[in-house]
C-alpha cells in the first residue's frame, strides 16, 4: 500500500466485489457507474481540470459516508468528496479514478435555533437556500459566495468560503461552531455543537475547515447566525482614476470610520465585459473602476447617514457620481454587473487563466497595475475583480488573439511571475477557493517547508492510508 504523502499513489480499481459492497451500503440506485451518468462528476467549474471517476456514490447519511470510507480503508480506493461542483480548483473533481462520495443528497435542514441563533443543516444544502429559509425567521446568515444559489454549506465549510460581505461579517469558518462527520481514517466525529464560545482544548472543527476534502467529510454542520439588519442601502461609484478608487476605500474605514457590508471594485475592463454579457448598457462603463459599498444596519436613519457621508467623500475623492440603490429590485440590479463579470470573461476570451489572490487592501491598485505590467511584457493582459474591503481580488490572466495551445505553454510561467508579486506585496496566493489541483504549484511556492510538513502530518493523522481527496493541495 502506498503512504499518504506519496505524490502518485496507486489505488485498487473498483471491481466487481467492490461495487457490489457500495450497492449494498447505498442501494444499487445511488451508486452511478454509466459513462453519461457519471459525466456530471468529472468536472468542477475550473474550465481545464478534467477526472472519470469509477462510480458516483449518492450517500444519504453519516452511516452510509462512514460505511464507503471503511470500505475504502479496506480496498485501497481514492474518494473525492463533492458538494454541488462549483468549486473553481479542480477540488472535487477525481484526479485516480476511484469513487466521487456526493453528498447532494443530503440537503435538509435539520434545525433552525431562534432562541439560541443557530441552524444545524445537511452538507448538500444549496447555501442561499439555508439564507432564504434562516432569513425567513428574521435570522441571518451572512457569508455571501457569488456562487450562493448553486453551492452547498458542505463545500462552503470545505473551502472555507467567502464573499462581498466577509469584510464585515467574516467568511465561512466564523459561523462553524460544530461539525460532525467521518475523517479519512473512517472515524466518526462530533465536535462542538451550538455554543459560541468553546476553549476545552483544540478546536478541532477549525482545523478541518478549508481542507478542500482532504481530511474529513462533513455531514452535518451546525452554524451561528446573527439578527437580520432590517436596513440595506447600495451605493455605486464610478473613478476614473484606479488608484483614487484605491484611496477612497481606505478614506471610507479609517477617515469616516464606516464599516460597509461590503466594498467590492470592479476594474474597467470587467464592468465592459459585464456589459456586453447582460446586453444592456451598465452606468459609466467607461470609468477605470467601479466602487460598490454596501451599508446595512438596524436604524434607518443612521445608515442613511453613512450613505450621505460615504457618497459626499467619494465625489471629493474623484467619483464621476453617487448612485444609490435601496430597496431589492434596485439593489438587485446594481449587483448584476459585479455578479456576471466571471461569465463575461469567461464568454469574452478562451484563453484565460483565473486567480484568486489576496494582498493587504492598501496594495490592492498597485498589485492590479503591476499585473497588468507583468502579462503587457508577455503580450497578454490582466484584469480583476473583487473584495477591495478583504484585498482579495479575482484576477484572469487573458490572452486575447492567442493560440488556446500556446496560450497554454506559456501562461504558467507568468502566473509564476504574478504569484512572486503577489507574496512580495505581503499577500496570499488564495483568498477564497482553495488549493485544489490546479494550484499546488503556487502553493509550494508561498508555503514554507515546516508549514507544509504540518499540513501534511495533519492530512496523515486524520488520512493514515490517504484515501481522501488524493492528488489534491499537496
Ligand atoms: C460563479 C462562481 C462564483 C463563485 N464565487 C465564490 C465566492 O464569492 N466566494 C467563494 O469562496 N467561492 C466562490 N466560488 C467557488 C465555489 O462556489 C466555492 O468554493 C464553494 O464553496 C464550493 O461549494 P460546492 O458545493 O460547489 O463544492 P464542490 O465544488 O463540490 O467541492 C469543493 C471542495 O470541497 C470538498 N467538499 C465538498 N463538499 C464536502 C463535504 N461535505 N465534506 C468534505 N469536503 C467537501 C470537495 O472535495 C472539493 O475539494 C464561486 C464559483 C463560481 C462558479
Amino acid at each position: 500500500m502506498m503512504s499518504a504523502m506519496s505524490d502518485s499513489p496507486a489505488f485498487t480499481p473498483l471491481d466487481d466485489a467492490a461495487v457490489a459492497a457500495l450497492e449494498r451500503i447505498c442501494g444499487a440506485e445511488r451508486v452511478l457507474r454509466a459513462p453519461e451518468k457519471l459525466e456530471p462528476y468529472t468536472h468542477d467549474e475550473h474550465t481545464s481540470a478534467r477526472g472519470t471517476p469509477e462510480a458516483a456514490v449518492l450517500a444519504a447519511s453519516i452511516d452510509e459516508v462512514a460505511a464507503v470510507l471503511r470500505l475504502a480503508n479496506e480496498r485501497h480506493i481514492a474518494i473525492t468528496p463533492r458538494g454541488l461542483g462549483t468549486g473553481l480548483v479542480g477540488g472535487s473533481v477525481p484526479a485516480f479514478g476511484g469513487v466521487v462520495l456526493s453528498v447532494e443528497k443530503m440537503a435538509r435542514i435539520i434545525e433552525i435555533d431562534g432562541d439560541n441563533l443557530s441552524v444545524v443543516v445537511e452538507p448538500g444544502m444549496v447555501t442561499g437556500a439555508l439564507q432564504k429559509a434562516v432569513e425567513a425567521e428574521g435570522l441571518f446568515y451572512p457569508v455571501d459566495p457569488a456562487s450562493l444559489e448553486s453551492c452547498s454549506i458542505g463545500g462552503n465549510v470545505a473551502n472555507n468560503a467567502g464573499g462581498p460581505r466577509a469584510f464585515k461579517y467574516g467568511v465561512t469558518r466564523h459561523y462553524v461552531t460544530g461539525l460532525c462527520g467521518v475523517l479519512g481514517s473512517g472515524e466518526r466525529f462530533r465536535w462542538g455543537g451550538k455554543v459560541v464560545k468553546n476553549a476545552s482544548g483544540y478546536d478541532l472543527s477549525q482545523a478541518v475547515i478549508g481542507t478542500e476534502g482532504t481530511v474529513a467529510v462533513a455531514t452535518e454542520i451546525t452554524l451561528r447566525l446573527l439578527p437580520l439588519p432590517p436596513v440595506v442601502a447600495d451605493l455605486l461609484l464610478p473613478f476614473d482614476d484606479l488608484f483614487a478608487a484605491g484611496r477612497y476605500v481606505t478614506a471610507l474605514l479609517r477617515d469616516l470610520r464606516i464599516m460597509p457590508a461590503a466594498l467590492e471594485l470592479v476594474d474597467g475592463d470587467c464592468v465592459r465585459a459585464a456589459q456586453v454579457a447582460l446586453e444592456r448598457p451598465v452606468p459609466h462603463s467607461d470609468a477605470a473602476a467601479h466602487v460598490i459599498v454596501e451599508l446595512d444596519g438596524n436604524d434607518a436613519d443612521a445608515v442613511w447617514r453613512s450613505v450621505e457621508a460615504a457618497g459626499e467623500k467619494a465625489q471629493s475623492m474623484g467619483a464621476r457620481e453617487v448612485l444609490v440603490a435601496d430597496n431589492p429590485r434596485e439593489r438587485e440590479k446594481l449587483w448584476e454587473a459585479r455578479r456576471k463579470v466571471r461569465d463575461a470573461i469567461i464568454a469574452s476570451c478562451p484563453c484565460r487563466a483565473g486567480q484568486d489572490i489576496v494582498v493587504p487592501r492598501g496594495r490592492l491598485p498597485g498589485f492590479l497595475v503591476a499585473a497588468r505590467e507583468i502579462a503587457a511584457r508577455s503580450r497578454m493582459q490582466a484584469t480583476g475583480f473583487g473584495h477591495a474591503g478583504d484585498g482579495n481580488l479575482h484576477f484572469y490572466l487573458l490572452g486575447r488573439g492567442w493560440e488556446p495551445k500556446e496560450f497554454a505553454k506559456a501562461s504558467p510561467a507568468v502566473q509564476i511571475e504574478l504569484m512572486k508579486k503577489v507574496l512580495e506585496m505581503g499577500g496570499a496566493i488564495s483568498g477564497e477557493h482553495g488549493i485544489g489541483s490546479v494550484r499546488r504549484d503556487h502553493l509550494r511556492l508561498a508555503t514554507g517547508a515546516v508549514e507544509l510538513a504540518w499540513m501534511r502530518r495533519l492530512k496523515a493523522a486524520a488520512d493514515p492510508n490517504g484515501i481522501l481527496n488524493p492528488g489534491k493541495i499537496f
